[in-house]
């Protein structure tokens, strides 16, 4: 099976992420994993570019995980080398007062992509029901309803067009924390830390329950989630970039037809002095 289909979970499964590999490097070395890492970055920049000149489809991307889970620098090592003309990427954090005030949906759907375009969602509507669940942020009564809507939601996106890849970092608690104590230590890490790191450590089992929910109830044919062990930084970042190039590929992006005619263009040009 390939790297790209590893890791995906089958609609319909229950998932119990303490069966999922965090470390899991199937073979591959370091060396090796870094120079497939290269092919695929490589093979993505010409598919984004075609998708691009294509304008008829879309990809979306959305990366959850716990903090410190590497989706900063997974969206760095593996977007980053893109043409940014076509990438979009947005971080949702916590909602505003003004996103607050309307349903959960409408704050993420102002990002879906243009046909043509990647986009990158950094967290996304799943945190309404994982930070929301676990922090009984809203009712049970409206956090459960949410796993149909956001199937619903997704299956919108996938009929006008819209790829959808959804990868969860898997992380392990004592990886997070080794990761955690590093921010710590490094003056150019510290910034990122925030309370919220703390208490959402504290309720590790409870949102391993929210996210082993929503990666079951909400894996699907046309959206489907993927597991990927993420202790080790190039593991993570062969992986994801398996599943981003596998994707692009199946949507198999071609040039449009050109608006004029190949040799009435040659023409033309040669009789413009
Ligand atoms: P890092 O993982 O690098 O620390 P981050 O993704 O945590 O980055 P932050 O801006 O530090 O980015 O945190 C965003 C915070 O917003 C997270 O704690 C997340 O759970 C929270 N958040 C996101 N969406 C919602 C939501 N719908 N309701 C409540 N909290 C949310
Ligand atoms: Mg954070």
């Amino acid at each position: 099976m390939p790297l790209s289909d590893q890791y995906r979970v089958a609609p319909g499964t229950r998932v119990n992420l303490a069966d999922w590999k965090t470390d899991d490097a199937e073979g591959v070395d370091r060396s090796e994993a870094e120079k497939r890492l290269s092919e695929n970055i490589l093979a993505m920049t010409h598919l984004q570019h075609t998708l691009y000149a294509e304008r008829k489809q879309s990809l979306l991307v959305v990366l959850q995980a716990m903090d410190a889970g590497g989706k900063d620098s997974t969206i760095r090592h593996v977007f980053g080398p893109l043409n940014p003309q076509g990438v979009r990427v947005e971080s949702f954090g916590r909602p505003t007062p003004d996103e607050l005030a309307r349903d959960f949906l409408w704050r993420i759907h102002q990002h879906t992509p243009r046909k043509g375009h990647v986009q990158v969602f950094n967290r996304s509507h799943y945190e309404d029901v994982l930070i929301v669940r676990v922090n009984g942020l809203v009712d049970r009564s409206v956090w459960s309803e949410r796993y149909a809507i956001i199937n619903e939601f997704e299956r919108t996106l996938s009929q006008a067009g819209t790829t959808i890849v959804k990868i969860f970092l898997h992380l392990s608690k004592q990886t997070q924390r080794d990761k955690l104590a590093e921010r710590l230590e490094q003056p150019h890490k510290r910034w990122k830390f925030e309370p919220e790191d703390f208490s959402s450590r504290a309720k590790w089992d409870e949102y391993m329950e929210a996210y082993g929910d929503a990666l079951g109830r909400c894996s699907t044919s046309y959206a489907p989630w993927h597991i990927v062990p993420t202790d080790r930084k190039w593991n993570r970042l062969l992986i994801v970039s398996e599943i981003v190039r596998a994707a692009l590929e199946r949507m198999d992006p071609q040039f449009p037809e050109p608006a004029v005619d190949h040799d009435e263009a040659v023409r033309l040009l040669d009789q413009i002095p």
